[in-house]
């Protein structure tokens, strides 16, 4: 839950994901739909599906034991260099030194470092001077400590430099080069994408959809969804949803969401609440009959906020078209 996550974001989701998978075996034999659901509001579903594999692998091939080395931890989902260390050293105290972006920070700055953090080299690099400096008799307080290092002192934008307790031997900090460091080659590109999402209610009630497994939010649910080359005015979305829908209908609003930020994508989304008189017959849309019934499907965060602000689709029960 940590990975690319801060601590006081995650706390009250790991207390809610022990109570409902109190050990492995739970884990291992719910369902992926169930475990998703726990996850949800996280964001990074990716990690949901990986743990739920590893539970499995863990339940079923390893006796329910986890592996405390490093190599054999790396052979499980989802677990790369920073997690396996992680795990190694705070939960089996083994000598592995976790590199994440604290560390690259409090390293490249305090020693001076222009190698560039995101390429192999640079990764290799760090990776070396981090096992050569850490403490052999503690390397899980070590860890922790020079990444909660990186955490509250030595900030990315505002590092606290006049009350550092390393000061007098900063290399960024004798050169004027705190801000400058850890240095990147490679800009991330940020793609905007323009999501209409397509809420149609009828007497019936309301559809939603599984998404694929080869985009954003793989196999969450949302809403029938046409995606758009740029933002649309407000004449074109009618005209696109009646494109979409071959039956009669009307479009009683559009909600229109604020900018939704991912990693490396930022998502404008319209919600067209959309009455029809006629019943569908589609393969991949999924009959809800009332709101309640949402309560078992796993929704990305944006589409959780559009069901907290909408009234369209009844409070309770759906309203029939
Ligand atoms: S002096 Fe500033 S830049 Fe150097 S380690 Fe301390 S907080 Fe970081």
């Amino acid at each position: 839950m940590l990975q690319q996550t801060k601590v006081d974001q995650v706390v009250g989701f790991y207390k809610r994901f022990l109570d409902h998978f109190p050990n492995v075996f739970d884990l291992a034999s719910a369902s992926e739909q169930e475990v998703l659901k726990c996850w949800q509001g996280l964001g990074y579903y990716s990690r949901a599906r990986n743990i739920h594999r590893t539970a499995k692998i863990v339940s079923n091939d390893l006796g329910g034991v986890f592996p405390g080395s490093y190599d054999a931890l790396l052979d499980l989902p989802g677990i790369g260099d920073y997690t396996a260390s992680a795990i190694a050293s705070i939960a089996f105290g083994r000598c592995n030194a976790v590199v994440d972006g604290n560390v690259y920070r409090v390293l490249s700055r305090f020693f001076g470092i222009e190698v560039p953090i995101d390429t192999g080299a640079g990764r290799k690099y760090f990776k070396e001077l981090a096992e050569e400096l850490i403490d052999e008799s503690d390397p899980a307080n070590y860890n922790q400590a020079i990444m909660e290092f990186g955490a509250v002192q030595c900030l990315p934008r505002n590092p606290n430099c006049t009350s550092c307790p390393l000061v007098s031997a900063c290399c960024a900090h004798k050169h004027g080069d705190v801000l400058k460091l850890p240095v990147k080659e490679k800009k991330v590109a940020v793609r905007n994408r323009y999501f209409l999402y397509l809420v149609v209610k009828t007497e019936d009630g309301f559809f939603i959809r599984q998404r694929s497994s080869n985009d954003v939010w793989a196999k969450m649910f949302d809403f029938p969804l046409v995606e758009l080359d740029s933002r649309p005015i407000k004449k074109e979305i009618f005209n696109i949803v009646s494109g979409q829908l071959n039956w009669p209908m009307a479009i009683a609003n559009v909600v229109k969401m604020n900018k939704h930020i991912l990693s490396h994508q930022h998502i404008y989304a319209w919600f067209a609440e959309v009455v029809c008189s006629t019943g569908f017959d589609t393969s991949d849309w999924i009959n809800v009959r009332d709101i309640a019934q949402l309560e078992q499907y796993p929704f990305p965060r944006l589409v959780e906020k559009y069901l907290e602000c909408t009234c369209f689709l009844g409070n309770g029960q759906v309203v029939g078209g």
